[in-house]
């Protein structure tokens, strides 16, 4: 991947701890010209040792749950609200998901996506609050969003915005299994009426 645009907000996140403590910094994986971009939470440790994108116990999750609507690697580009692992996996910070998501947000801008799924509470959040980390903490949580299409507007352009699951919540609790098959039949519509491959 070219990343020579994002220079700039690998700055300002480098800055945060806990990018001083990683072993690298995980941008993203697929395809940069996929109509489709899934958005997780933050790189764990074996997202933090290979540098890429849900390559763990979720990733694998990940790939499996797409692969049952046709869709692989190829079609998709995946990325995180923040690029660098927080110690122990704790949840992101405010702070760091400021600093970190300019960064996100350049990307959209690159990949113009036409939809956006987001993974879990953190990355839904950020985007229902109009990406304003001071708004996060007013936004309903993920049991009662995912699956329900919003439009968004990021950097000027609408995109359809369909959170779900995150992956690693469905190996925990595989009564989620269900609700994140019906989602995604939401994102294959998408799909299908947009023509989006
Ligand atoms: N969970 C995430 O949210 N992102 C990853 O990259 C891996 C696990």
């Amino acid at each position: 991947m070219d990343c020579a645009f994002l220079m700039d907000y690998i700055e300002s996140a480098k800055n945060t701890d806990i990018c001083k403590n990683c072993k690298n910094i995980v941008i993203g994986k697929g395809n940069m010209s996929a109509p489709i971009m899934f958005v997780g939470e933050a790189p764990g440790r074996n997202e933090d040792e290979q540098g890429l994108p849900f390559v763990g116990a979720a990733g694998k999750n990940l790939d499996k749950l797409l692969e049952k609507v046709g869709l692989n690697i190829n079609d998709v580009y995946i990325a995180n609200i923040l690029k660098c692992r927080p110690p122990e996996n704790r949840p992101p910070l405010p702070e760091e998901i400021r600093a970190h998501t300019p960064w996100l947000l350049k990307q959209i801008e690159e990949i113009r996506p036409k939809v956006i799924c987001s993974l879990g509470n953190y990355a839904t959040k950020f985007f229902l609050s109009d990406c304003d980390v001071d708004l996060m903490g007013k936004q309903p949580g993920i049991t009662s969003v995912h699956g329900k299409v919003k439009i968004i507007s990021l950097n000027g352009t609408d995109i359809k915005l369909i959170p779900l699951f995150h992956p690693a919540a469905i190996i925990y609790n595989r009564n989620l299994l269900g609700e994140w098959e019906k989602d995604m039949e939401i994102v294959k519509k998408e799909i299908e009426q947009k023509k989006l491959f």
